[in-house]
This record gives C-alpha cells, structure tokens and sequence, in this order.
C-alpha cells in the first residue's frame, strides 16, 4: 500500500537516527525540522562523501530492497574508510516510482542495519518521487592531518589489498544470469551463493582503514576494479606499479566457480569489491599484523610501487602486457 511522504519519514526512517535504539550525543537535532544540527567532535577534521546508485546501473531491476539500503550506505563508509575516518552521520536522498511499504521497510532494515553496527546515525535527507534513485551522504572525523589519501606513496612501498576482490563482479554476473531466468549448473549452490553475498552485501573496511593511519602512506578503496583504482594511487602518489598476478588473493569459491583466467580477471579488473587497496612503507612491515588484527580481515602484498609510470603485470616473473582498465561510467555507457 502506498504511504504519504510525510508519514513514509516517520515511519521508515526517523528511527534510524538512533543507530541501534542508541541516540549519539553529537545529534543535536536529527531528522524532522528544515536541517540537522551537528556537534563536530573539537580538534577532529570533518570528511564528507557522497555516491548515489541509479536502478539499472548500479543494481539490477527487481534487486532486494535490503540489498540496495545496504549498499547505499556500504558504497560511502567504504570511501570514510578509505580516508581512515571515522563516520558518524548518513543523509539520505531517496527518489522511488511508488511509496510501496513493502519496498520500504526492506529498504529501511537493510541500510538500518548497516548503519547500526557503524553506529551511524541518519541525521536528514530528501524524499521525492521518479526513477529509483538512492544518494547517501556521509559524515566522519579524523585526528588533524590523519586522513589516508591516493597521494603520499613512494617507490619501493609494497601495495597491499583486504579481503578477497573479483568476488562481487562474479556474484553480480550470477545475479544477471539469474535474473534473465537462467538456472545454477548443479554444485554451484554454496561457491555461488557466498559470490551473491559479495555483491548483494560488501563489507566497508572501516575498522582496517582507521587502522592504518599514521601506517599506509596511500589509500584507496577498490571500487572500479582493483588494478584500475591501484594505478590510480600510484599516479597520485606520482609513481608506477609492479602487479604480481600470482600475489592476487582469489577465493576458492571464485576459482572453483570462474576458472583461474576468468578468476583473475574478474580479480584485477570487475568492480563493486569494497576492499581497501593500500601502500606501505617497508619499514612499517611489523606494525602491519596489528593493523590486520584490528581490520578483522585478510591483507595480501600484491605488488611494489615502482619510479617508472604505468601498470606492469607480472606473472611467473615475467612481464606480461596489461592495459588498467577501470570502470569509467561514460566511457561504458556508450
Ligand atoms: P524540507 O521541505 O524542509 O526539505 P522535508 O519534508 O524534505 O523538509 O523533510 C522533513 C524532514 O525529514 C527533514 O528533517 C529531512 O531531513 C527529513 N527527511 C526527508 N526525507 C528523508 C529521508 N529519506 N531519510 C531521512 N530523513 C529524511
Ligand atoms: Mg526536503
């Protein structure tokens, strides 16, 4: 059943400006008059970061709501941590065809609980009709001058990535398949719905990117495809990149279920990973298990910052010829 605007706010999301039923102290006025007001932790920087996602290109038509609500937040917390900040704040710009319950309350949980094991709290937003379209904003602090940037690496620092990527670009090509009717060859089951869950539900390295202020001297997270958004840090930080192919953490479930070319890859090149891709000093080294214990998941060294400009992939030791390609909306929308 539809529900009206002003209802469909009080509903669905006034409530998740209390992450977890736990009101934050620096809310002083949330969601319900023209702004919000927000007390800015003294001494801390404030870091903003926006993303929207557009049905049709960001997730498929039919897509569970739980799984847009949760991306929606997840896209942005992953960009806070890639600054090694802390977040706090969301707004949320929510455009939808029809007010359909249903599609709220899924949408609501999903970015709700997201934001409550982040102890977000939603502060604001715009509600309007037309094409399902999702903006977040968020908000977070950082200690002055501790912000993780593309810039700051240098050669000889050792590139290193979280968690295991090529995972959701293969969930999402399963996801394509299942929603123009195809059907799971048998054995597929498990591999494939842990792929699903990559995509449907990526983890933002939060916890990882505040832990490695003041340890990685360049950040970005991975978003467009690993070996894309890696040249991108090496070109901001004014440096090349040396990939070692065989370095590249791939999950068994992608292996088992694309091959080990395909795996590849989707691992250097399928986008929508979330992982945090970060350079390291050498001599950080033995600081960097505590950074690991504290992100709560796995790093891999995947490659080295070199002085000559440019991707070198290398494979058995041996260079191979490799153009970075990173997602580019324009360029693909063509
Ligand atoms: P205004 O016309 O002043 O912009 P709105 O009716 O758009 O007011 O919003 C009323 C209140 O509800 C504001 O506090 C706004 O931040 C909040 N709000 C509107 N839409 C959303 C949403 N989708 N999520 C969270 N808060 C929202
Ligand atoms: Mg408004």
């Amino acid at each position: 059943m539809p529900v009206g605007e002003f209802d469909l706010i009080d509903r669905y999301f006034r409530r998740l400006d209390r992450p977890g039923g736990h009101a934050r102290a620096d809310v002083l006025l949330g969601v319900g008059d023209d702004a919000a007001v927000l007390r800015v932790p003294a001494g801390q920087e404030l870091v903003a970061a926006i993303d929207t996602l557009v049905e049709g290109r960001h997730f498929l038509p039919g897509c569970a709501p739980q799984s847009i609500g949760h991306r929606a937040l997840a896209v942005n917390l992953s960009d806070l941590a890639a600054m090694g900040a802390e977040p706090a704040w969301a707004l949320l710009a929510l455009t939808l065809p029809a007010a359909e319950e249903a599609f709220l309350e899924a949408f609501a949980a999903g970015l709700g609980r997201l934001a409550a094991a982040h102890h977000v709290a939603l502060v604001g937003g715009d509600t309007t009709a037309g094409p399902l379209t999702v903006s977040v904003q968020v908000l977070g602090f950082v200690p002055p001058g501790q912000a993780l940037r593309r810039a700051g690496g240098a050669p000889g620092d050792l590139l290193f990535v979280s968690g295991t990527p090529g995972d959701a670009a293969a969930g999402l090509q399963l996801e394509r398949r299942a929603a123009d009717g195809g059907v799971a060859p048998p054995g597929e089951a498990a591999a494939g719905q842990a792929l699903r869950e990559r995509f449907l539900y990526p983890t933002p390295r939060v916890a990882l990117g505040r832990a490695l202020r003041g340890l990685a001297s360049a950040c970005i997270d991975v978003s467009d495809g690993l070996a894309g958004d890696a040249a991108k840090l090496a070109a901001a930080s004014g440096c090349g990149l040396r990939l070692e192919a065989d370095a590249l953490p791939l999950s068994p479930a992608l292996r088992a279920l694309a091959g080990p070319e395909r795996a590849l890859q989707l691992a250097l090149e399928g986008g929508d990973d979330y992982e945090l891709c970060f350079s390291l000093p050498p001599a950080q080294l033995p600081e960097l298990a505590v950074a690991a214990q504290a992100g709560g998941c796995p790093l891999t060294c995947i490659g080295v910052l070199e002085q000559a400009p440019g991707v070198r992939l290398y494979r058995g030791g041996k260079i191979q010829p490799y153009v970075a390609t990173g997602y580019d909306h324009f360029a693909n929308s063509g």
